[in-house]
């Protein structure tokens, strides 16, 4: 502002001293004209030195401003001070960007930028052995076309990245891979690939290993556990003290069988994928059939059994793998309920799930418990479960069904009262039975609702 005052005063006092002089000679007008051209003609030469030096070689950015005083002076240094300010902050951001990179080269897992149009922007040196990137060739490309499978791009185009993709590497169909897409900025994606290879191997040979000894298993328990029923079948020819050994060799016999058929399950469910056609599963006559098959498994018990489903509800999936799911769920309850309790399997539809749910007003489970109850061999009392028969196996068969039908399983208790076991499926895994539609119209209230209790069966 200084600077300014005093350049207006410069200015003032050229052209009073020009108004004096022209008086002084006579043509005023023409003296001032002179004097104003001069003071253009400095600025103009300012301008000029101001500009070579902006303009000046990349290698000599750093020199000096030119000399100069006054306005110009100032503007000199100002841009000169602006220029070290912005030299200093870029060449901080170019030491961050260089550490980032280099300690991105060093990782083992690929790390890529994706800009919001889906193409390349930077990656590291992982991502061109993982991933077959070229540098600079591929800048700017579209990782769809460069990583050509259709379930990458429809991870990728799903924008949902709660989960990792696992996948063949591209052109190596030894090498698994592990993609896991995070978003940022304005819809830009950060990729990160691990090659999972050998713990996918790992992985593989576990399955096949538990299937193989379950296999294997199957022949000698199923001969083991037929000279044991000969046997007790003729315990009169045998000692009086070998009556309760043979007895509870039979019962661990059939325990035994029953953790090799789950195993085998369990097995079969990990490496079969969902085939693709399924049932139109008529959910009554399920409810029905696994009701009469659990009643017929506890006759002593005494349970009273509540069906709630609406007559036209039909569920898409696998028959017999949704048969087992449900039909655990029940069993269980029958089983962790007292003789006279009371169970419900009920099936709606509500707004955002199609909820399938066994309740049960039996022992119930401490809260603690419930969130490693899917896990397998996870039992809660091992000596309870071994009384009843359990696995441990059961609720991680379960889960595992529900999986393979996008489905989750709720769990809810309140120890001494109750448990509920919610399968919270997809909207579009119901269907409605045209049938049963036609005549439920007809019907003034639309759900089927039956109390059994074991004087029915
Ligand atoms: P198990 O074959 O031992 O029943 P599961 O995997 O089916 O194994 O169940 C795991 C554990 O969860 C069981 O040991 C049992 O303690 C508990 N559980 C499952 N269902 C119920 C239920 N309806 N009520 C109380 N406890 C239950």
């Amino acid at each position: 502002m200084q600077n300014w005052r005093t350049e207006l005063n410069r200015l003032c006092l050229l052209l009073s001293l020009a108004a004096v002089i022209g008086y002084a000679v006579g043509h005023v007008s023409w003296v001032l004209l002179i004097s104003l051209c001069v003071y253009y003609l400095y600025n103009l030469y300012q301008l000029r030195r101001f500009n070579l030096w902006l303009n000046r070689d990349s290698s000599e950015s750093d020199s000096q401003p030119p000399e100069s005083f006054g306005l110009w002076g100032d503007i000199f240094d100002g841009i000169y001070r602006l220029q070290k300010q912005e030299r200093r902050a870029s060449s901080y951001l170019a030491n961050i960007v260089g550490k980032a990179q280099e300690s991105s080269a060093a990782l083992e897992m690929a790390v890529v930028m994706i800009n919001k149009q889906g193409n390349l922007d930077w990656w590291n040196f992982a991502a061109e052995k993982l991933l077959g990137l070229q540098h600079p060739k591929d800048r700017n490309q579209s990782i769809t076309n460069l990583i050509r499978n259709p379930s990458f791009a429809e991870y990728f185009h799903s924008e949902n990245y709660d989960e990792t993709l696992k996948m063949e590497a591209p052109g190596e169909s030894n090498k698994t891979l592990e993609f896991q897409i995070a978003l940022f900025g304005e819809n830009e994606r950060l990729m990160i690939v691990r090659d999972i290879t050998q713990l996918h191997r790992l992985e593989s040979m576990r399955k096949d290993f538990v299937g193989n000894v379950s296999h294997e298993l199957g022949t000698p328990i199923t001969v083991i556990k037929g000279y044991l029923e000969a046997i007790l079948d003729n315990l009169d020819g045998l000692d009086e003290k070998w009556h309760k050994p043979m007895h509870q060799m039979q019962q661990h016999s059939l325990r035994m069988e029953n953790i090799v058929r789950d195993l085998l399950m369990l097995s079969s469910l990990e490496t079969k994928g969902l085939t693709k056609t399924q049932d139109v599963i008529d959910l009554k006559s399920l409810f029905s059939e696994i009701q009469s098959d659990t009643q017929q498994m506890f006759k002593d018990k005494m349970h009273t059994f509540e069906l709630v489903c609406p007559t036209s509800l039909c569920l898409v999936g696998k028959r017999s793998e949704l048969y087992s799911a449900i039909s655990n769920l029940v069993v269980n309850a029958a089983k962790y309920t007292p003789a006279s309790g009371h169970i419900k399997l009920s099936a709606d539809k509500g707004t955002n799930f199609f909820n399938i749910a066994v309740v049960d007003n039996g022992v119930g489970i401490e809260n603690h418990h419930i969130p490693r109850l899917t896990e397998r061999f996870y039992r809660i009392d091992g000596s309870r479960s071994s009384d009843t028969g359990g696995t441990g196996l059961g609720l991680a068969i379960v889960k595992h069904i529900l999986a393979r039908h996008e489905a989750e399983l709720e769990i809810k208790s309140s120890y001494g009262e109750g448990s509920s076991f919610i399968c919270r499926l997809p909207l579009s895994r119901a269907a409605s039975n045209a049938i049963d539609d036609k005549q439920s119209q007809t019907s003034t209230d639309n759900e089927t609702q039956q109390v059994y209790s074991d004087s029915d069966i």
